[in-house]
């Protein structure tokens, strides 16, 4: 997946919400602000966004055209630094090579931007070495971190940070193996059977395939309540519509009264 040279406006296009509390917070940025919500590219995009938006050179900022903003979005820019927990963990040695760098002011006239994509995956060795340096704030350094939740992060960053929040689940249709995942889901749903058989496989499901279940979930109940999505949706839309159809009593909820 070309992820990595995602154009940042054009993948914040249904995001104006926290665009605008961005915008609105750059004129006196906080040293550090998780960015949750959306989804993984979404929040990668906005963390770009926000260094675009402190570095930019023109007075329509991000002007997405300057020297600053092209070596952004080609993450060629020397105020910007990058730890992506999105292909590995986080580990420790990079967080505390990059401290000292922390400590000195930027290159340019804007802002340092450290952009953690997917926060979550700090090993706890690499969360507590950026705790320090955000107690120690730095002017000019600003710190992003990208997650789905900020319950998913330290509550010591999170509590350092200032929380803008995306739109979420994003309007995007699920990938196919979390659609399929949500049709066994729809299925049992339905039927009371398929599910447990599926889940049994001994680490077939860990917890990261089981929360993006959830979101994907959470897509197909929204597209079946608006009459939009796919086959899962529509499917789940029949169902609900049936005469008679009481939520309480699909075999989902009659599972948790043995
Ligand atoms: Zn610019």
């Amino acid at each position: 997946m070309a992820s990595g040279l995602l154009d940042p406006i054009t993948a914040l296009s249904g995001q104006h919400h926290a665009i605008m509390r961005l915008d609105a917070l750059a004129a006196n940025p906080p040293q550090s602000i998780v960015l949750e919500g959306g989804d993984a590219d979404e929040r990668f995009a906005a963390a770009l966004w926000w260094a675009m938006r402190l570095n930019c050179e023109s007075e329509q900022k991000p002007c997405d055209a300057c020297p600053a903003c092209r070596q952004i979005r080609d993450r060629a820019f020397s105020d910007l630094m990058v730890f992506d927990g999105r292909e590995d963990l986080i580990k420790v040695e990079p967080i505390r090579e990059a401290r000292p760098i922390w400590g000195q002011p930027p290159h340019g006239d804007g802002y340092r931007v450290t952009i953690l994509a997917e926060a979550q995956r700090l090993m706890t060795e690499s969360a507590n070495a950026l705790l320090k340096s955000l107690e120690e704030p730095r002017p000019g350094n600003v710190f992003v971190l990208c997650t789905p939740q900020r319950e998913r992060l330290l509550e010591t960053l999170v509590s350092r940070s200032f929380v803008v929040t995306l739109s979420w689940p994003n309007a995007q249709g699920n990938d196919a193996d979390i659609e399929e995942w949500c049709a066994a889901m729809v299925g049992f749903w339905k039927s009371g059977r398929g599910w447990f058989p599926r889940t049994a496989t001994k680490g077939s499901v860990d917890a990261d395939l089981a929360f993006r279940v959830l979101l994907g979930m959470q897509r197909v109940l929204r597209d079946a309540m608006s009459g939009s999505g796919g086959t899962v949706a529509a499917d789940m839309a029949a169902h609900l519509a049936r005469p008679g159809c009481d939520v309480s009593t699909s075999p989902l909820a009659r599972r948790r009264t043995p």
